[in-house]
């Protein structure tokens, strides 16, 4: 085992609760976790199997990923890029490139596009039918709420003029009632990937690897896979088992409104085996049991707002009779989220429009007072939940999350004014609740523990341009731009804090997220210190190494 030392820069020890910097001018930690800080690491030298020179750079405690669909993100690149188009003609052209380099591919799966290249969000199977010929083609648009095919895609799957909109989804049509080629929600886009042929086992855990050793260059240690299917926990548990996992993950089991009666049995069984196999593999390090989790259970409360799938509290601005697409029924949300909750998951709840968010905090609500009905001599223990996104946030709910303990995630590369809130988001919630968004100062200010995630791939896994945008709310692009809903900027500290102890609150482990003696070494080595570059400057930072329970990931 490694003894590693590290002097000759600065070792930010943790961010404490009241926002202030403890720091540090040496550090030495091995599998166990860290050892010791200051003087009493610089003494460790001698012993050290490793001495690392941070050449004036900084030792911080890793980032982690607090919502990520990093198998989604990896597979992307198994398919054509038009992720990298810059517009509809870009798009295309990227899918005619793919089909000629793989001219016996039965079907065309990519993702993921960017859904502002079409007025409305409205794509038509046509644009692709030139390219593809009639190769089955199904594109994700990056918020993979939505998927966009060509017409040999809807023969296939049996899409036409006859075929109803599913219950929790849509089928966008052409005036005649004919499908265009756009299916919103997950209802509509299943009817798809029933019959698109699935990815097999050994490219998920390809991408896995993939993944994971992609965050592990940035420095990152966690990640919250926030979608997982229970056949999903096969691919993480083979990459687990051939040593292919470089972060550590834990994974979401997704609630089926349909079906969600008989998942809490499955669940624990699916939890059970990777707690064994973790355990089995990783259980001797500080903090190693935990490397792969299935802790947690997610909720779609309802979509997105660029398809007016989010649910509001007052109709959509451009659709004075739409109120959005929830997925659960108040009384059953409730009685789900007490079901999974008495089995022990914590809870993951995806909520974008303002009435979304209520509804969550609500059925949060409504468990906080089942447990304290329990025995007041043995309270349960309380498991910090989560509610991910909270785009639209209703003023009166602001100080909800501190009053019952919920943990606000927040993709902070998105509270910036860029095409997607210009062209897709403002025009369909409309000026007046322009400013409810993103609130994460005045969530932050609320007492609330706040943590940050990416949702990658809809947006970029790098926690670096997304800690520069939760302080300044502009992108780190244009360091002249102006801030977006100035006030609710936070500082480097707060930021920071969200990516480390805000993610071990939501990890629920009490090792990690600060670099104390004691805790597991799970640390990242920059070229300088996040909190005193200049914010704009803090996406060039560089991650010159990583390490995951001492072990050197980068
Ligand atoms: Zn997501």
């Amino acid at each position: 085992m490694t003894l590693t030392v590290c002097t000759g820069g600065t070792v930010l020890v943790g961010i404490t609760v009241g926002g202030t910097r403890e720091l540090s001018s040496a550090i030495a930690f091995d599998h166990t976790g860290v050892v010791a800080l200051g003087a009493d690491a610089e003494a460790l030298r001698e012993q050290a199997d490793e001495m690392i020179d941070l050449k004036g750079g900084t030792l911080a405690p890793a980032p982690g990923d607090g919502h990520a669909h990093p198998v989604l993100g990896a597979l992307e690149a198994a398919g054509p890029a038009v992720r990298q188009a810059e517009d509809l003609a870009g798009i295309v052209t990227a899918v005619a490139e793919w089909k000629a380099a793989n001219p016996d591919a039965a079907w065309i799966v990519g993702g993921s596009y960017d859904a502002t290249f079409a007025p409305g969000g409205r794509f038509d199977a046509r644009w692709l039918d030139e390219a593809t010929g009639d190769t089955p083609t199904v594109l994700r648009s990056w918020d993979y709420h939505t998927a966009w095919v060509n017409t040999a895609a809807l023969d296939a799957a049996g899409i036409t003029a006859d075929t109803p909109d599913p219950e929790l989804g849509r089928i966008l049509r052409r005036e005649d009632g004919r499908p265009l080629g756009t299916l919103q929600e997950a209802a509509a886009n299943d009817l798809l990937t029933n019959v698109a042929p699935a990815f097999t086992l050994a490219q998920r855990v390809d991408a896995v690897e993939r993944a994971t050793r992609e965050y592990a260059a940035i420095g990152m240690t966690w990640v919250q896979d926030a979608w997982v299917e229970p056949a999903d926990v096969e691919h993480y548990l083979a990459a687990a088992e051939q040593g292919r996992l470089h972060t550590r993950v834990n994974l979401a089991l997704r609630a089926d409104p349909a079906s969600w009666r008989d998942q809490p049995a499955e669940f624990t069984a699916q939890r059970a085996r990777v707690r064994e196999l973790s355990e089995r593999l990783y259980g001797t390090v500080r903090g190693g049991a935990s490397r792969l989790s299935a802790d947690t259970v997610k909720f779609f409360i309802d979509g997105v707002i660029e398809n007016h799938t989010a649910a509001l509290s007052a109709p959509y601005a451009d659709r004075p009779d739409d109120l959005g697409l929830p997925n659960w029924q108040r009384d059953e949300l409730r009685e789900a989220v007490a079901a999974f909750a008495a089995e022990g998951f914590q809870l993951h709840l995806h909520a974008i429009g303002d009435a979304a968010v209520s509804a969550a905090l609500d059925a949060l609500e409504s468990l906080g007072a089942l447990e304290s009905r329990g025995n007041p001599e043995q309270p349960a223990a309380h498991t910090p939940h989560v509610i991910a996104h909270v785009a639209m946030l209703h003023p009166k709910d602001t100080a909800r999350f501190a009053e019952l303990g919920v943990i606000a995630n927040f993709e902070p590369y998105w509270a910036q004014c860029d095409a997607v809130m210009r062209d897709l988001t403002i025009p369909h919630i409309g000026h007046g609740r322009e400013g409810w968004q993103y609130l994460i100062g005045s969530v932050h200010n609320s007492g609330a523990t706040i943590s940050f995630g990416s949702d990658w791939p809809v947006t970029t896994k790098d926690w670096r341009p997304a800690l520069s945008t939760a302080i300044t709310r502009h992108s780190h692009l244009e360091p002249q731009a102006e801030a977006w809903l100035p006030d609710e900027r936070v500082s480097a500290e707060t930021a920071y804090a969200a990516y480390t102890t805000g993610i071990a609150a939501q990890a629920q482990a009490a090792d990690r997220g600060t670099l104390h003696v004691g805790m597991a070494a799970d640390a990242v080595w920059l070229s300088a210190n996040p909190l005193t570059v200049d914010p704009t400057e803090i996406a060039s930072i560089l991650v010159n190494g990583t390490w995951l329970a001492g072990e050197r990931t980068h």
